[in-house]
């Protein structure tokens, strides 16, 4: 089972690929799109009961960027509210076909997390941590093969990444 769980790991090749090369997403309709450079803070899989909403379905896979590694063009819509935390969430969408683009949330200033589903092509990005495991939906699955916590850890992004 473990030979299985690595065999899906990327070889460092992939890896350096990802840190060096610039991506690019949308929303539905295409009047959204952004590119976003390198290699993201963090790749995690959330499963609170916000995201849960904002995305219809079990949890959401985002990367967080710094915001300076982001390029965002077409008109946008925000929500805005107060998270359990006590930090404000920004939740940013297309006003047109109300795909969710990307969040940011005053716990982590200068970051923006980006839906991986709006990616055009996300398959270098593997998620590194699952957060909020308690809210899982019975029919939703756990990626257990990283780490995975009951709430949000205690994790700020790095300064330099
Ligand atoms: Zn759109
Ligand atoms: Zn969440």
């Amino acid at each position: 089972m473990a030979a299985a769980l690595t065999g899906n790991r990327h070889h460092a090749a992939d890896i350096v690929e990802v840190e060096l090369r610039t991506h690019r997403g949308g929303c539905l309709c295409g009047s959204v799109r952004y590119e976003v450079d390198g290699k993201p803070a963090v790749v995690a899989h959330c499963h609170c009961i916000n995201c849960q909403k904002a995305s219809g379905s079990g949890h959401s896979t985002g990367a967080m960027y710094r915001d300076d590694q982001l390029r965002l063009t077409g008109n946008t819509a925000s929500y805005k509210y107060k998270a359990d935390s006590g930090h404000e969430v920004a939740r940013v969408f297309c006003p047109t076909c109300s795909s969710s683009i990307l969040g940011r949330n005053t716990g982590s200033k200068g970051f923006s997390t980006i839906t991986l589903g709006t990616l055009y092509d996300s398959s270098q990005f593997e998620p590194q941590v699952t957060v909020f495991a308690r809210n899982r939906k019975s029919w939703d699955i756990i990626d257990e093969s990283v780490p995975t916590f009951d709430a949000q850890p205690d994790w700020k992004p790095p300064e330099n990444v």
